[in-house]
C-alpha cells in the first residue's frame, strides 16, 4: 500500500503539471512556501494568547508550550504583513480552513439563535453561510439577501428591506460565485441602524484585494473580513479573521481558546512566504488576473458560449461564468473538459434550484492559477478555443488535451514569487 501511495502521489503531480488548472478556489504555492509547509513546524504546537507589541511592532506571545521561539516571530511578521497587505487592524491566523475561520467570526459576534443573512447558495453564498453547514451548528437562522440575477448581485433595495424586518445580528457579504464588489458601503448604514455587525467573507478574491483590485471591505466599512489563504492569495491551504481594531478580543478568544487548540504552524509560515511575496508581486499578479479573467470571458462569449454579463465587462475578477444549458449539461462539459486537461467545475446558478446541485447550469472558471504560470490574454484566447472545440464543436477530447499540454509546456515555471 506504500508504494500504492507514492505511486499516487507523483501521478496526480505530473498529470496536474500538465492540466490548465481553473477551478476557481484553488492555486498553486510556489516552491519556497512548499517548502515551509513541508518543514519541522508541521510537527509542533504554539497553543497561546497575544501579549503585547515589542520595539519593531512585532506581536509578543503568551505560550502554554516550550519550544516556540522562532516560530513566535514568523507569526508575528505574518500578522504584519497581512495588516499591512489587507489595511487590517488586527488579524488573527489561528483558524486552520476558510469556514473555520468563519465558525470563529460567529462564535466571536452572534449568539445561538441569532439570524444571519448572507447570499442563497445558488446566488453564490458558501455553504458555511448556510444552516447546512458552520452557521447551523452555531444556531444561527440564516436567510437570504433578494438578488439581481442581470447584475449578478445582491439587490440593495431588496436587502435593506428584508434587514429592517428581520434584523440580523450579523449580515454577511461576500461568497463563491463572485463576479463583482458587494454593496459594502450601501449596506453599512441599514446596519448601524438594526445594529448588526457586518461580515465580508473574502475567501475567493482576497487575493486581489491584496493587489489592490478589488474592493477593500475594511476601508468600506465591514467589522470582520474572513478568508481562505488559497484561492487567489497563493498560500497553502488555511484561514484567517481580519477585524477592526475593537473586535480584537472577541475575535482572539473565539479562535483560541474558542474554536481551536493548536494552530498549523507548518501553515502559518507558508502563508508568511506568501504574504512577503504578495506584498512585493502582489499588484502586477493580481492586476493580469482580472485582465485575464475579462480575456477569457470575451474570447469565450465570442465563440458561442453564454457568458455571463457581458453588459457588464463580464467580471471584475478572477471568476468566468457561463450558462452551458442552452448545449448541454454542465456536468458533462465540465467532465469532457477535464479528459482534455481542463479542469473546471460545474455551478449553480441563480435561476438554479438548489435540487439540481448534480445538475446545475453553469461552468465556473477562475483564471488565478494560469496567470501564476505566466499566461496573459494571448494565451486565453487559445484556452477559449480548446472550450469551443470541446464543447461546442464535439472535438475528440483525446486531441484537445494534446494541445493544452502543449500549451502548458510552455508555461511551466511559476511567477510572482521569489
Ligand atoms: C471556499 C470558501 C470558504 C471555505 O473555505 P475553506 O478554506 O475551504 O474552508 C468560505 N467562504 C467562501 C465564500 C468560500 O468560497
Amino acid at each position: 500500500m506504500y508504494e500504492k501511495v507514492i505511486e499516487l502521489i507523483e501521478k496526480n503531480e505530473s498529470w496536474r503539471k500538465s492540466c490548465l488548472n481553473m477551478i476557481a478556489s484553488e492555486n498553486t504555492a510556489s516552491p519556497a512556501v512548499r517548502s515551509a509547509v513541508a518543514s519541522d513546524f508541521g510537527h509542533r504546537y504554539a497553543e497561546g494568547l497575544l501579549g503585547g507589541r515589542d520595539a519593531e511592532g512585532l506581536q509578543i506571545f503568551e505560550r502554554f508550550y516550550q519550544g516556540t521561539k522562532f516560530f513566535d516571530d514568523i507569526e508575528s511578521i505574518a500578522m504584519k504583513l497581512t495588516e499591512e497587505l489587507f489595511s487590517a487592524e488586527h488579524v488573527n491566523l489561528v483558524p486552520i480552513s476558510g469556514a473555520v475561520a468563519n465558525l470563529v467570526a460567529y462564535s466571536a459576534l452572534a449568539k445561538y439563535g441569532d439570524s444571519i443573512s448572507g447570499l442563497s447558495i445558488m446566488c453564490g453564498g458558501h455553504i458555511s453561510h448556510t444552516h447546512i453547514s458552520a452557521a447551523g451548528v452555531m444556531g444561527l437562522k440564516d436567510f437570504p439577501y433578494p438578488f439581481d440575477n442581470k447584475e449578478m448581485n445582491i439587490d440593495v433595495d431588496g436587502a435593506k428591506k428584508i434587514v429592517r424586518e428581520k434584523r440580523p445580528k450579523l449580515m454577511i457579504l461576500g461568497g463563491s460565485l463572485f463576479l463583482f464588489p458587494h454593496p459594502v458601503r450601501e449596506l453599512r448604514e441599514i446596519a448601524d441602524e438594526i445594529d448588526a455587525y457586518i461580515m465580508y467573507d473574502g475567501a475567493h478574491v482576497s487575493g486581489l484585494i491584496a493587489g489592490g483590485q478589488f474592493q477593500n471591505p475594511l476601508k468600506e466599512g465591514v467589522d470582520v473580513f474572513t478568508s481562505s489563504t488559497h484561492k487567489t492569495f497563493p498560500g497553502p491551504q488555511g484561514g484567517m479573521v481580519m477585524c477592526k481594531s475593537y473586535l480584537k478580543e472577541k475575535v482572539d478568544n473565539a479562535a483560541f481558546p474558542g474554536m481551536m487548540s493548536n494552530h498549523h504552524l507548518h501553515h502559518v509560515a507558508g502563508y508568511a512566504i506568501a504574504a512577503a511575496e504578495m506584498k512585493k508581486f502582489g499588484k502586477a499578479y493580481a492586476g493580469q488576473i482580472v485582465k485575464n479573467a475579462k480575456a477569457l470571458a470575451q474570447a469565450l462569449n465570442e465563440r458561442g458560449f453564454d457568458v455571463l454579463c457581458e453588459h457588464k465587462g463580464f467580471t471584475e475578477s478572477h471568476q468566468v461564468v457561463m450558462d452551458v444549458s442552452k448545449i448541454g449539461h454542465a456536468s458533462v462539459i465540465a467532465q469532457d473538459f477535464e479528459n482534455a486537461n481542463m479542469i473546471v467545475n460545474k455551478n449553480l446558478l441563480p435561476w438554479d434550484s438548489l435540487l439540481r446541485t448534480k445538475d446545475p447550469s453553469g461552468i465556473r472558471i477562475g483564471v488565478q492559477e494560469i496567470t501564476r504560470f505566466g499566461m496573459k490574454e494571448g494565451e486565453m484566447e487559445e484556452i477559449a478555443e480548446f472550450m469551443k472545440k470541446v464543447a461546442i464543436d464535439g472535438s475528440k477530447t483525446e486531441n484537445i488535451k494534446n494541445e493544452v499540454i502543449e500549451l502548458k509546456k510552455n508555461h511551466a515555471e511559476i511567477g510572482f514569487s521569489f
